[in-house]
């Protein structure tokens, strides 16, 4: 009997919180697989689990996360609506970049078929890191708050949350694209 997605994503989760693929599985804590609704139809990516991400297992649940939150309070959302993830499961050692390798092994192996699974209307990327992991070519500072539309995939490109924390400006920027996630959910169920 074919098993259902929800199941496949928890099964998913099980292996990722246990794999060895790549040498980040030494340094960390706990994988942090992704949470949120399995079924949802906006999915948020960051780069990767940072030092409170890695002593919890869950994403963005430092001083980001509670910055991410509002976020999502102000469009009327909270965290159960949507999945949040990272390219990468593991934290890298004192907050590297994650390696080329790394993303390309964690992401083809783990997040590719959480996407497919979970298959979202929209994907919102958090930093330029995720971005550019989608879409190599783009640069998030002409880019965000303005969706792409690439490899069949709707995206909406977005400043990470921890580079807002402590930059009122880009805040207000983070705040301003935000709000524009509701009307683009709305165009994109119309036309799907
Ligand atoms: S980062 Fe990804 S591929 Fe590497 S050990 Fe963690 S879950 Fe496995």
């Amino acid at each position: 009997m074919a098993i259902d997605s929800v199941t496949e994503l928890q099964n998913i989760a099980s292996t990722i919180r246990t794999c060895t693929l790549c040498t980040l599985c030494e340094g960390r804590t706990n994988a942090v697989p992704g949470s949120g609704n399995l079924k949802a139809e906006i999915v948020f990516i960051g780069e990767g689990p940072g030092k409170n991400e890695d002593v919890h297992g869950v994403p963005f649940c430092g001083a980001s996360g509670k910055l991410l939150d509002q976020m999502l309070l102000s469009i009327g959302l909270a965290r159960d609506d949507v999945f949040i993830t990272n390219i990468v499961k593991c934290r890298p050692p004192g907050n590297r970049d994650p390696l080329p390798f790394e993303k390309v092994v964690c992401a083809t192996t783990y997040l590719d078929h959480q996407l497919d699974l979970i298959n979202p209307k929209l994907i919102v990327t958090l930093g330029r890191h995720a971005l550019n992991h989608f879409i190599p070519d783009l640069k998030i500072s002409e880019v965000h708050g303005h969706a792409q539309f690439h490899n069949n995939q709707h995206f909406l490109p977005l400043y990470h949350p921890a580079v807002a924390l402590y930059n009122g400006g880009m805040k207000t920027t983070l705040a301003e694209d935000f709000l524009t996630i509701p009307t683009l959910l709305q165009n994109l169920t119309q036309t799907h």
